[in-house]
């Protein structure tokens, strides 16, 4: 679907866009594609099975997959990563922080191929960006922040549309309607890093906010993030 001009929802299963045999609760995540005028940008690319469907949505948006040149990895999680070796074979340049990096490439249970009771397929990321640092990609200044927590990977992506500053979050704030935080099964998850995440993210300006699951916000994106770091602040503090 069409969130904003030239900015689409290809896939995510809570949505129907895209669908996969049950593995875990949630399988595919949100996927965005953003069209510019040299090419597309995709953020996480779901589970990998589903790749086929992810390009058909593409496709009826009047896009083609072939011209996907970058996707961004939001964290190294399954749902998020696990198709990310179909892109790397199909030649699309990969970007993600260093910690998911790291994962995705060595493929181990960080990636959490256990709870989707399948094997993740290593590939190797591109680009990696560190906090704050910022990359030009088809003409687009994006921005990465480090978001360690719900994953130690996990890594948003903030940039300027329209003049609006939108910020594609990951799992980083539960967006399901239940619950605050992402899935706070992950091997690597801590509390200490992701509340320092929050306390970081809470200090963002968001207009618009597309997150890995659930709702996109429209309005309202900081004060959802700053619900999230009081519930966590309460829930959390020792
Ligand atoms: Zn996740």
């Amino acid at each position: 679907m069409q969130l904003l001009h030239g900015i689409f929802q290809v896939g995510g299963d809570l949505v129907g866009l895209t669908v996969d045999e049950p593995g875990a609760i949630w399988n595919d995540c949100n996927s965005y594609v953003i069209r510019l005028d040299e090419g597309l940008l995709l953020f996480d690319a779901g589970c990998g099975d589903t790749m086929d469907q992810l390009f058909a949505n593409i496709r009826y948006w009047g896009m083609d997959p072939a011209d996907i040149r970058y996707a961004f990895l939001t964290h190294p999680h399954y749902d998020h990563a696990g198709g990310g070796y179909v892109l790397k074979d199909r030649g699309v340049h990969l970007v993600s922080g260093k910690e998911t990096a790291d994962a995705v490439h060595k493929g181990d249970n960080r990636c959490c191929g256990y709870l989707y009771h399948k094997v993740f397929n290593p590939f190797d990321v591109d680009t990696i960006l560190d906090e704050g640092q910022k990359i030009t990609v088809l003409g687009l200044e994006i921005e990465a922040r480090l978001m360690p927590g719900h994953s130690m990977g996990c890594t948003i992506y903030s940039f300027v549309w329209e003049g609006k500053k939108v910020v594609i979050s990951g799992d980083v704030i539960g967006t399901k309607l239940s619950g605050d935080f992402g899935w706070s099964g992950s091997i690597d998850f801590c509390r200490t890093e992701y509340l320092d995440s929050l306390k970081r993210m809470a200090d963002l300006e968001i207009d618009y906010m597309l997150p890995g699951h659930g709702m996109v916000y429209f309005s309202g994106a900081k004060r959802r993030v700053e619900e999230v770091l009081n519930t966590a602040l309460m829930e959390w503090r020792q």
